[in-house]
This record gives C-alpha cells, sequence and structure tokens, in this order.
C-alpha cells in the first residue's frame, strides 16, 4: 500500500517535499491556501487551514499530517488529534512554536541556554525590564511573527505601545516577550530530526547570514566552529526534540555570543530555511527527512557530502516559471550551482528560490554561490 503524508500548506516548504516523496514511493498532497501555489505541482486542495472541517476532511484521504507552516489553530490540531488522525509534529509540541512566551518557558524548564527575558504585561513591566538590561531590549510579539516582523529593539517602553494595545484582547494572552539584546558574534542553526518511537538524528550547525530581518546566506558547516561548539549544539537540538516531543524535522536558532555562548533564539518545527543547503550538500536533504521521520521510518544519515555547501536565497528575482535570460546565464557561468526554482511570482524580497554550491574550499564555494545567486538581483 502506497502512504500518503498530507501537508498543510502550499509554500516551498510543502513543494521541496515532493521529489522526496517521488523517490521515496510516498503520496503527496498539499492543502494550499490558493490556486497556483508553489506546492500545487502535487495533488492540491485548496482550502482554509483555520477551519476544522476543511482540514479534517483533508486528513481523512492520507496516513499523516504534516505541515508548511506552524499556523494552523490549536484547536483544529487537537480536534484532529481527538478523532485519530496521525498529526506531526503534534499540538503538544507545536505549541512551542506557535507561542514565543510559551517557547521560553519550557525551555527554561528543560534548562536549556537562552537570552535574559521576561512576559510583560504593560508599559512599566517593560520599561523595568529595560533599566535593568542596560538601556535597550528586544521585544516581541509572541505570536504571527515572521522573518523579522514581530521584533522589534527598543530603548523605552512608549515605543511598544502600538503592541500592547494590539495584544490586549487576544485570549490566547495579553503580554509580550522582551530579551536582553544579546551581543552575538554570529548565528548559527542546528537542524535535527526525531521520529515519534525516539531516533533522533541532527545535522552539523550551520551558520546564517540575515538581511533585513531574512535569511540571505547559510554556510554548512558553520566556518570556524570548535569541535566543542559543534557539539554543544548538537546537543541543544536532541535535547530540545526530545524534551518538547517533536516529530518531523526542527531547526533551533541560535546566537553565539561575542564570549562564545550559545543561546536559543527560537523554533521552527518543519524544514527551515537554514536546511536548504541539504538538498545538495547532506546524504539525506531535510525534506526527505521530514518525510521518512512523520511516518515513523528509519531516519537517514546526516552526514555532509562535501566539505562545504553554501546556500544563498534568491529575494524577488526573475524566477518566475520560464527560464529567463537571467537564469540560463547563471546556468551558463556556474554550472555547478544547483538553482532551486520555487515557481512564485517575483516581488522585491519575496523568497523565490536559492542557490547551493558544494565544494572543497569555503571561498571558492562561496564566491560561486554569490556569483549564481547574482545574476538574480535587481
Ligand atoms: P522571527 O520570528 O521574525 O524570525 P526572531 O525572533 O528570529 O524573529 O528575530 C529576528 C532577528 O532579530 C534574529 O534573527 C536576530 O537577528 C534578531 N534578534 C532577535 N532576538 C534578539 C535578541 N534578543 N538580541 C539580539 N538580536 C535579536
Amino acid at each position: 500500500m502506497v502512504l500518503r503524508v498530507g501537508v498543510v500548506g502550499g509554500g516551498q516548504l510543502a513543494r521541496m517535499m515532493i521529489p522526496a516523496a517521488v523517490n521515496l514511493g510516498i503520496e503527496i498532497r498539499v492543502l494550499a491556501e490558493a490556486e497556483g501555489m508553489s506546492a500545487a505541482l502535487a495533488a492540491t486542495a485548496v482550502g482554509d487551514y483555520r477551519d476544522l472541517a476543511t482540514v479534517a476532511a483533508f486528513a481523512a484521504e492520507v496516513d499523516v499530517v504534516t505541515f508548511d507552516h506552524e499556523h494552523v489553530p490549536q484547536p483544529v490540531l487537537r480536534a484532529l488529534v481527538d478523532a485519530g488522525v496521525r498529526v506531526h509534529p503534534g499540538p503538544e509540541a507545536l505549541q512551542f512554536a506557535q507561542d514565543k512566551l510559551r517557547m521560553r518557558e519550557r525551555l527554561q524548564a528543560l534548562g536549556m541556554p537562552q537570552p535574559e527575558w521576561a512576559a510583560v504585561s504593560d508599559e512599566a513591566q517593560l520599561q523595568a525590564f529595560i533599566d535593568a538590561n542596560g538601556g535597550r531590549a528586544v521585544v516581541k510579539t509572541p505570536r504571527g511573527g515572521y522573518d523579522g516582523k514581530g521584533v522589534r529593539l527598543v530603548s523605552s517602553a512608549a515605543e511598544a505601545s502600538d503592541w500592547f494595545a494590539a495584544v490586549a484582547d487576544d485570549p490566547a494572552g495579553s503580554a509580550l516577550l522582551v530579551e536582553e539584546l544579546v551581543d552575538f558574534r554570529r548565528e548559527l542553526a542546528q537542524l535535527v530530526a526525531r521520529r515519534p518511537g525516539g531516533e533522533v538524528r541532527h545535522w552539523p550547525v550551520v551558520e546564517t547570514v540575515q538581511k533585513g530581518g531574512v535569511c540571505a546566506e547559510v554556510f554548512a558547516p558553520a566556518p570556524n566552529a570548535t569541535a566543542r561548539l559543534v557539539e554543544v549544539a548538537g546537543e541543544i537540538g536532541d535535547a530540545i526534540v526530545s524534551g518538547l516531543g517533536v516529530t518531523g524535522v526542527m531547526a533551533v536558532e541560535l546566537f553565539q555570543t561575542v564570549d562564545d555562548r550559545l543561546l536559543v533564539n527560537e523554533l521552527a518545527m518543519r524544514p527551515h530555511n537554514s536546511g536548504h543547503w541539504t538538498q545538495d550538500g547532506s546524504v539525506t536533504s531535510q525534506f526527505e527527512q521530514h518525510l521518512r521521520a512523520v511516518l515513523d521510518l528509519p531516519l537517514g544519515d546526516t552526514a555532509a557530502g562535501a566539505p562545504w555547501t553554501v546556500m544563498m536565497n534568491i529575494l524577488g528575482g526573475p524566477l518566475e516559471g520560464t527560464l529567463d535570460a537571467r537564469y540560463v546565464a547563471a546556468m551558463q557561468e556556474v554550472p555547478h550551482a544547483k538553482i532551486h526554482n520555487y515557481g512564485k511570482d517575483p516581488r522585491p524580497g519575496r523568497k523565490v528560490g536559492h542557490v547551493n554550491v558544494v565544494g572543497e574550499n569555503l571561498d571558492d564555494v562561496t564566491f560561486d554561490a554569490r556569483a549564481a545567486a547574482a545574476y538574480f538581483e535587481g
């Protein structure tokens, strides 16, 4: 019998699960938000992921439900589980990716290293935190943030007054998260996978570079990382994925501080931009691993297949459908670059694809990845 995986959300993460599913002999179906989305290459239903009847009807046709994003509401997820649907990751785990305050509380209980943080319910509490942390702090909306939206550096509580007003009537909680402004050397990401049976495997920790709040470049493995740093990052990933009972792929975004501590920034419970390098640079890609994990199949080897992989995002470039002249030029000039096209309409700043380059020498690989991606700029 052919196994069927249902992916809620029709974006590029669902799209990139499709070739992995084809190779595994798994059927993949997508519940997309609209017609013509990135993952519409698979059998696609269109419907509202917030509507229980819609999601339940979709779930009835598949063996396991998983996600392209973390936005399916908790009541919908819990109703599916109560009805006997296999949901991975499940609602218990997903709540910690949906709500940054719950995440901070839970990670604290697990003893994970984190920035100083607090839940603040009004401007007086926020101001007290700012005053106690050097006059500046990072305020975050607990829910609904992505790509830096919902994150604000403030030096006075009044700068977050609009956000206090916005969450005042939120039934899920009216506090904001505030964190110390971490003095970090760089940002890292630890990718890890776990199956329901408990098996866990992590990839080597990578360095991520953000531009304007959006992931721009990933270097795999993280350059100049000591063996101890690699080990500790892996241990953090393993402890969180097991401690939170996550099933599937999870990314832990980390800060490496100027004094070389690792602090957890946030979690993503799905394949993640920091793991796109695995498509061409690892024995097992994060998309294949996610499918194996949610189906409770043995996990694949997470070793890197080459010394270095560099991933560059293509933001808003001309990657729509057809192979236009710049796409062809990139293929021509950097033939070893692997170009991944999400089939999305280009808009300024929108992630429409990425480039992976794999090789022996980090400088060469970086140069070539940037050269290939540059064809899509502007
Ligand atoms: P999002 O959910 O939008 O990805 P994040 O919590 O990851 O938000 O924050 C986005 C970016 O803001 C991070 O990648 C980092 O560069 C910066 N940032 C977030 N929290 C802090 C912090 N406590 N100190 C310093 N920089 C931070």
